[in-house]
């Protein structure tokens, strides 16, 4: 029987389809199922990106694309990333993937080394640590806990780069903790990254449209221009536009890292779809009112989910000021019974949890914190309140 590469199985099943799987199945065994699993944003794109589809397929020419992306799409892209202040850059700093997935995939295999460090902050987006794993880097883990807000700090990233890693992967705002780097903490690190000029900048920044606050969303580049040699932007429609089926996603970076993604993209999807080009090209170019309202509702969201986490004695939750996701630390939990079943960690407690109120969420050593849970707040507002409440009612009844 001949063997599976070892890459393979260095790949791990994600921890989030499991709470998910679960979940399904007790729905389907008649249960009734909140879910704040899945990091879905749970809308739809405005009519004119659908539009924009039945359009382009009835013109639709049937062949391969190109491998960068077809220039119009470069275009829109472009100007969608000049409102965000990141100018500058054209075409051949472009070019695009399935998803920002299959785009972190690319630049995974186009710039680390079997053996190259790679560091990102902890909590991390899972399949970070999993890219790391198959294409066979060396991961270097930077802890940010609660109490620092789960952020990183410039002395944790100096003690990193020290190190001299090949790749700094940053994620902002953040998947899991909803948390956003301020204009002053974006420049304090930026000033240390100029420091390392042989370490590649990579930030995922999918949730940039989805800041609360006012905060506005910043990156290294805005506060020190000179490390767009080294910095690799990474954006999406998927949680922006409510298109995460649609799988378009996008880098802007040097031109070097640009080619290598094209390049890489010729010899496995060669292009994206016509249909799916067009509908990706009207998100960015059409009406942006979805995504505005989107950003107004989760905040409102975030202020519920905040409120009643922090109502559960020894609960910290850290205010996340973007995406949709809330991380509370449920430590406080650790060590006690529910029902007579005993919970030792995050992974017992979200499944204790699932059992006896049917409320999914996601166990935070999935995001490398096990102290802590995270919670998708993109459910319908009706199923929001009654999910805290069995979540408080829960944490009441433990002993
Ligand atoms: N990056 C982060 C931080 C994410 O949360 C996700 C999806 O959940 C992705 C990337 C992947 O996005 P896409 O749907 O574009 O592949």
């Amino acid at each position: 029987m001949p063997q599976l590469a070892q890459r393979v199985g260095r790949a791990k099943p994600s921890a989030i389809m499991v709470i998910a799987e679960k979940a399904k199945q007790l729905k389907a065994a008649g249960r009734d199922i909140i879910s704040f699993s899945i990091g879905v944003p749970n809308f739809l794109p405005g009519e004119h990106v659908y539009a924009a589809a039945r359009e382009a397929l009835s013109h639709d020419s049937g062949q391969y694309g190109s491998n960068r992306g077809p220039e119009v799409l470069l275009d829109a892209f472009l100007a969608h990333i000049e409102a965000l202040g990141l100018t500058g850059y054209g075409r051949l700093n472009v070019s695009i993937g399935i998803g920002a997935k299959h785009v972190l995939y690319n630049l995974a295999e186009a710039l680390l080394n079997e053996g190259d460090e790679i560091c990102f902050p902890a909590p991390y987006w899972t399949t970070y640590h999993d890219i790391a794993d198959i294409v066979g880097a060396k991961v270097n883990v930077l802890p940010c806990p609660s109490v620092q807000n789960y952020k990183l700090a410039p002395a944790q990233l100096e003690a990193a780069l020290q190190r001299k890693p090949k790749v700094f992967l940053f994620n902002n705002p953040s998947n899991p903790t909803g948390m956003v780097y301020t204009r002053d903490e974006i420049v304090a690190l930026a000033d240390v990254l100029v420091n390392y000029p042989d370490t590649w900048i990579v930030t995922d920044d999918i949730y940039n449209s989805m800041v609360f606050d006012g905060l506005g969303y910043h990156n290294f580049v805005h506060a020190r221009p000179e490390l767009r040699e080294r910095l690799i932007f990474v954006d999406s429609v998927s949680k922006t536009y409510g298109m995460p089926g649609w799988r378009v996603g996008l880098i802007a970076g040097p031109e070097s890292v640009a080619k290598a993604m094209t390049t890489l993209n010729s010899n496995h999807i060669t292009s994206l779809p016509e249909v799916i080009s067009a509908a990706a090209i009207a998100a960015f170019t059409g009406s942006q009112d979805v995504p505005k309202a989107k950003c107004a509702e989760f905040a409102g969201k975030r202020d519920i989910v905040v409120e009643a986490l922090r109502a559960i004695p020894g609960v910290i939750c850290p205010r996340p000021q973007g995406a949709f996701y809330a991380f509370p630390d449920i430590s406080v939990a650790f060590g006690k019974s529910h029902n007579g079943v005993r919970i030792g960690n995050d992974v017992e407690f979200c499944a204790a949890l699932l059992e006896a109120t049917g409320v999914a969420c996601v166990p935070g050593s999935a995001f490398g914190e096990p102290r802590a849970l995270r919670i998708s707040y993109t459910c319908p507002t009706a199923q929001l309140e009654p999910g805290l409440q069995r979540i408080q009612q829960f944490f009441a009844e433990l002993v």
